[in-house]
């Protein structure tokens, strides 16, 4: 138990004692766990889930002797994150469901990362519920659905990766429970979610944080050029493309829009992570305050139409998270929002400009 000992300090009192001890004993008794992630994932789900790898793999398997750890992500991740630590390792489920199955149904605890309902996660999810073994959701969207045996849910956490942080903290008080690998993936997370620290991080416990995993070795700037400047042509003479044919702006409604066609992004050769961030470039302008973005995939096999994948971004108590649900069957934060509809651009945008005027301020 030398590494389980609970280290109840400061940074780990978000977390409820109880539940802390309920996820040690989840964890030691666990011979086969699989960590999971949402779809798309970006900065936060690649840190939270690969922080927990970490954590599990290493500490865990020391204390407590053999252990299977894997993770598993519904769909590719952007090449941009392929450098964090053991990203090598992940496994991708859509292509290789034969090799992932097996690993679903055999998983004796599941650890859920960045996400708040198992719809998030697509086929993995489905496969994950029907087995009934232990669940830990580590989340900070708002309302997680109720399917997890330990939820560590905080709505007011700057990401994911924040809780991972207490909670590997609460878990362990081994001096290099957090090291440079855990820390590379947490500060990840912190950066990404917060768009470079310019917005949900006021907080300045967020700073202790940040200068724990600078002391563990985080290259912050190295991370930051990483994630941020390893683009390729085609994706800045995209965003440029989004920005200068395809941007529409509603002045008097404060609001912009861009969509993109799958035949745009197959000219601009897209690859997954190519328009991340593209949604928040709008805000830049000074009388826009909400931002929404429209990309079309080309239909998969099976489904006969096209899905208009759909992010919303607004600006201070403007909130867009309720016209995301009603209108476009998704959900997320008040500022950060995302959604979908089956049918083609125009359709998409018909029902934007039916609706936007009811659900902003
Ligand atoms: P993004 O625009 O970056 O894909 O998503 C922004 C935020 O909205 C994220 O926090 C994400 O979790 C949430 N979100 C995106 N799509 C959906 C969705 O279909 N359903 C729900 N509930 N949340 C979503
Ligand atoms: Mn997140």
């Amino acid at each position: 138990m030398y590494l389980c000992t609970l280290n109840w300090m400061k940074m780990a009192c978000l977390l409820d004692k109880e539940q802390v001890i309920q996820a040690q004993k989840l964890l030691e008794e666990a011979r086969k766990v699989v960590i999971v992630t949402h779809m798309a994932p970006d900065g936060d789900a690649m840190g939270s889930a690969l922080a927990m790898y970490h954590f599990v793999n290493g500490e865990w398997r020391m204390a407590n002797g053999d252990r299977q750890v894997t993770v598993i992500v519904p769909n590719a991740f952007p090449a941009f994150y392929n450098w964090m630590p053991a990203a090598d390792q992940i496994k991708i489920y859509e292509g290789h469901a034969q090799e992932c199955d097996p690993l679903l149904e055999q998983a004796d605890l599941f650890v859920c990362t960045d996400f708040n309902d198992p719809k998030r996660i697509g086929p993995v999810g489905d496969k994950m519920m029907a087995n009934s073994c232990p669940k830990i959701l580590i989340d900070h969207h708002l309302n997680p659905v109720d399917f997890a045996n330990v939820v560590f849910s905080f709505p007011e956490a700057c990401s994911s990766c924040e809780i991972v942080y207490r909670l590997v903290k609460a878990l362990s008080d081994h001096p290099s429970a957090i090291g440079n690998q855990i820390a590379s993936c947490i500060y990840t997370g912190l950066m990404t979610d917060t768009g470079n620290f310019s917005f949900n991080s006021t907080s300045a416990e967020l700073y202790d944080i940040i200068a724990d995993l600078l002391r563990a070795g985080v290259q912050k700037d190295t991370i930051y050029d990483a994630v941020f400047n390893q683009y390729s042509t085609d994706r800045v003479r995209l965003t440029g493309y989004a920005l200068y044919r395809k941007m529409r702006i509603y002045p008097e409604h404060h609001i912009a829009l861009i969509t993109l066609s799958a035949d745009e992004l197959d000219q601009y050769h897209y690859q997954p992570g190519d328009t991340e961030g593209l949604v928040n470039m709008p805000l830049q302008i000074s009388d826009v305050y909400y931002s929404v973005f429209m990309r079309e995939e080309r239909p998969k096999p099976g489904t006969p139409k096209p899905r208009i994948r759909i992010s919303f971004r607004s600006q201070g108590n403007r909130p867009v998270n309720v016209w995301a649900n009603e209108v476009f069957h998704g959900g997320g934060h008040a500022n950060a929002s995302g959604g979908e509809l089956f049918g083609n651009l125009a359709q998409a945008v018909a029902l934007f400009e039916k609706t936007y005027k009811k659900y902003i301020v």
